[in-house]
């Protein structure tokens, strides 16, 4: 295994102070590692996450070269040249485990942002206090972007937040963790080749959640109460100004269908599987609350807004894979982790091979399959 890092690299250095995971502590779940603790509904710290991961690294006793960096794979006759920080490689296989957010995404149109906005993104953003006093235009409203916004409105900030296509969920739901339906309904094990638009499903923005001690909801309403500017989808920057599409109506009416849809298959399941007295009566959340007159642009020269945070999602980083298994978008050929190479596999990427892949718990049964067709194929070629 080879990490140019250290161990849970991305947590120990990609995160913000505040960082919690908003999986719940006992969906933590490794092979052969489950959290303990006394806390099984809370939500980890990265210092936790980075326990978690350092713990399952020695109870596996993973051969793990820290420090070294894989600046170039390449197909060779019979399998793959690994060129790394400290040396060559030759293997017959390679796994790709990367990870899927290497690089913050920002659009192309950030270069026209007059120079005396200051620009982050969330792996440079750390807390409040180190940015500039004055306004802060979020961008994007899915789990990083809500969370942002809300730990800047609280510290005094005047915030707008840019809201496009968005997963509304509540933190809770009939009493237990909305986590927890996702898990035991049955919705995160929708297999890949079972789901309708899988390209899509793979795009999916994460759900606006936080994880705080007190369980609390963090969609766009609980940000609106906290005078938080909703403003619809950055499209353009234009002589300075920026210019946001209309139409929030319906952008938050999509939100709010999808998480009404969401909630009658949890009634559904409880109801059939007679899992209804596990849980409270089912409950309805009030329409997301559309801005009376949301602005169309604003003044980027003017002075209002001193910082923008761009939490437009993330991108993995392939600069270093120099066998041509990338589509025109830049992301990886696969099916279910079994790359478009023979010998090249994939894992930790969303929706690799369930709705649970995106997340710490699905590594699991995914890393089974794909190890299982990595062993065939090595047998296969002795
Ligand atoms: C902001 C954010 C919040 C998240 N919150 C949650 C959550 O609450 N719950 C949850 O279950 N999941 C969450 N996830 C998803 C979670 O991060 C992934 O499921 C998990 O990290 C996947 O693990 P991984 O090892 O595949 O990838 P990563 O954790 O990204 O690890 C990839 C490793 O590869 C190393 N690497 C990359 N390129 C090279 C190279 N060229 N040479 C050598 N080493 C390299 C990196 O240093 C890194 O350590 C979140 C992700 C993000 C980005």
């Amino acid at each position: 295994m080879i990490e140019r890092g250290e161990v849970a690299n991305s947590w120990r250095r990609e995160r913000w102070d505040s960082f919690r995971l908003l999986t719940p502590n006992w969906q933590s779940r490794l092979p052969g590692l489950r959290y303990e603790g006394p806390r099984p509904d809370g939500y980890m710290t990265t210092k936790e996450v980075t326990q978690f991961i350092e713990r399952f690294a020695a109870l596996c006793r993973a051969p793990v070269r820290t420090g070294t960096d894989v600046t170039s794979v390449r197909r060779t006759g019979d399998g793959y040249h690994v060129t790394t920080s400290r040396g060559e490689l030759r293997c017959r296989a390679v796994v790709i485990a990367s990870g899927a957010c290497n690089r913050p995404a920002v659009p192309a149109f950030g270069d026209a942002v007059p120079p005396s906005v200051g620009q982050l993104t969330p792996f440079d953003y750390r807390a409040p206090d180190r940015l500039p006093d004055g306004g802060v235009l979020v961008v994007g409203a899915s789990a990083t972007g809500v969370q942002l916004a809300a730990e800047l409105r609280a510290s005094g900030r005047p915030v707008t937040l840019s809201v496009g296509e968005h997963v509304r969920l509540p933190r809770t739901y009939r009493g237990r963790d909305v986590l927890w339906w996702m898990d035991s309904s049955g919705v995160w094990d929708q297999r890949y080749d079972e789901v309708d638009d899988l390209a899509r499903a793979r795009r999916l923005p994460s759900p606006q959640l936080v994880g705080t001690p007190e369980r609390r909801t963090l969609d766009l309403n609980a940000l609106t109460s906290m005078g938080v500017e909703l403003v619809g989808r950055w499209a353009a920057v234009r002589d300075g100004r920026a210019l946001f599409s209309g139409g929030l109506r319906n952008v938050f009416s999509l939100a709010d269908l999808k998480m009404e849809r969401l909630l009658g298959t949890f009634d559904e399941w409880a109801r059939t599987r007679g899992r209804d007295a596990e849980a409270g009566p089912p409950e309805r959340f009030a329409p997301t609350r559309v801005p009376e007159s949301a602005r169309l642009q604003l003044d980027l020269r003017g002075g209002e807004t001193r910082t923008i945070v761009w939490a437009t999602g993330f991108r993995p980083d392939y600069g270093w894979l120099d066998v041509p298994v990338l589509d025109e978008k830049g992301r990886l050929r696969h099916d279910g982790g079994v790359v478009d190479s023979p010998g090249l596999y994939a894992l930790g990427l969303p929706v690799l091979r369930r709705r649970r892949s995106t997340f710490i718990s699905g590594i699991e049964a995914d890393a089974r399959e794909v190890i299982d067709h990595l062993a065939r194929y090595l047998a296969g070629r002795r």
